[in-house]
């Protein structure tokens, strides 16, 4: 990680505070209990390299869209306690205390060793609109800052973007695993790559495919945006989701894809069925083959089998987005097969696989292959900013 400082460059913190932020943006039950924890065990890494360092460490993040509006049922209390029990240290919650005076003299009158978790960073109007008088507050609390919540980083908020500007700044263990895992799948990645590209629309992912054909050497292309492609080319798909307005937008991509000597692997093999639920009677069909009362809603076994020899022929594959609509038995087919062979070639060390973004999660989930994966990023918005090659505001204020 060249470009980017870490805590380790931060040398000895001993009477220092460390204005961390982490992402705590937890599920919660009605209840106020956190259901699952797995973003506060993230932040444990660099919480606890900040104290063996020798600092006091306050932790700032957002929960729910209040809105810059004090909204109590978003107040973080609840889960400054479940990160208590997660760390197995007393968190100090700086309850109303914003980020100004309160706060200043909350922050100043713990010890060093102590953690604090500031209240909801959205509370503030400033938040949002990366106010500097609220930056400037934010910084008065510490001497560095640390941002270790990638999923935020798209976003230039006071809290991960104008704060940064004011601080030494450094990426904390889990904003530097995701920044080189992503570094290995797509900043500079052993090749030949394989993209796997899936969801529901063209529309919602024109800029990450233009990115992808520029940068890898296959660009896989699954679900129902697939749909999309085989339109363009001119094959009948019935009444599959397609978005016929996107075939100058297919073009382009696929001219760009071969300039740049991408190859674009589309099904070459449908699963097709006349209802969009679960268990309706299915065939799978061919190119060409497809009929007017029927939908395409999973890739054929063909061409899954097709994707997975391209990944055993490759060295890296990043992922994004199912191969049909997994959600529902046996449209999940061609997903789990690919996802479990990609997770497989990782597993025994011939491939480096970095999934991401959204629906993906739970798709690898789903096949049982999310273990196997070299890297899962549970981002969502910054993981596919990320994949459409967009410079991330919180990411860049943390270079050299
Ligand atoms: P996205 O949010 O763009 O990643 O899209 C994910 C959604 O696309 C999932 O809910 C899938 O069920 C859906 N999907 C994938 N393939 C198809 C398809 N062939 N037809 C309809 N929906 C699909």
């Amino acid at each position: 990680m060249p470009d980017f400082k870490t805590i380790d460059d931060a040398g000895d913190l001993t009477g220092k505070t460390a204005l961390v932020r982490v992402d705590f943006n937890v599920p919660m039950n009605e209840a106020g209990e956190v259901t699952d924890d797995t973003r506060l065990t993230a932040a444990l890494p660099t919480v606890n390299a900040l104290l063996e360092k020798g600092a006091k460490v306050a932790l700032m993040a957002h929960f729910g869209r209040p809105k810059g509006k004090v909204v109590p049922e978003m107040s973080l209390k609840p889960v400054a306690e479940a990160f208590s029990k997660v760390l197995g240290e007393p968190v100090f919650f700086a309850e109303n205390c914003g980020f100004h005076e309160k706060a200043h003299a909350f922050v100043d009158s713990r010890s060093a060793g102590d953690v604090i978790l500031m209240e909801n960073t959205r509370f503030e109007p400033g938040e949002e609109t990366n106010d500097p008088a609220l930056a400037k507050d934010m910084a008065k609390l510490a001497d560095i800052y640390v941002n270790d919540a990638f999923s935020a980083a798209h976003r230039a908020h006071a809290s991960t973007e104008g704060v940064a500007q004011l601080l030494p700044a450094y990426a904390g263990k889990s904003m530097e695993k995701e920044l080189s895992s992503l570094d290995a799948a797509l900043g500079n990645p052993v090749r030949p790559v394989v993209a796997v590209v899936g969801g529901a629309k063209v529309s919602s992912k024109i800029d990450l495919l233009k990115n992808l054909v520029g940068k890898v050497d296959v660009l896989a292309i699954g679900g129902g945006m697939a749909n999309t492609f085989i339109f363009a080319d001119g094959v009948a798909v019935g009444k599959s989701l397609c978005e016929p307005d996107l075939a100058g937008t297919v073009k382009e991509i696929q001219a760009a894809a071969k300039a740049s000597g991408c190859e674009i692997l589309l099904p070459v093999d449908y699963v097709c069925t006349k209802e969009f639920k679960a268990n309706a009677a299915n065939r799978v069909c061919k190119p060409g083959d497809v009929a007017d009362d029927e939908m395409i809603l999973d890739a054929g076994p063909q061409s899954a089998k097709a994707l997975v020899d391209k990944m055993a022929a490759s060295k890296t594959v990043i992922w994004n987005g199912p191969l049909g609509a997994f959600e529902m038995e046996p449209f999940d087919a061609a997903t789990v097969t690919a996802a479990k062979g990609a997770g497989e070639l990782a597993k025994a060390g011939k491939i480096t696989a970095v999934a991401g973004g959204g629906d993906t999660v739970a798709a690898l989930n789903h096949a049982g292959a999310a273990d196997d994966f070299t890297f899962i990023s549970t981002a969502g918005g910054a993981f596919l900013e990320w994949m459409e090659g967009k410079a991330l505001p919180g990411v860049e204020a943390l270079r050299k």
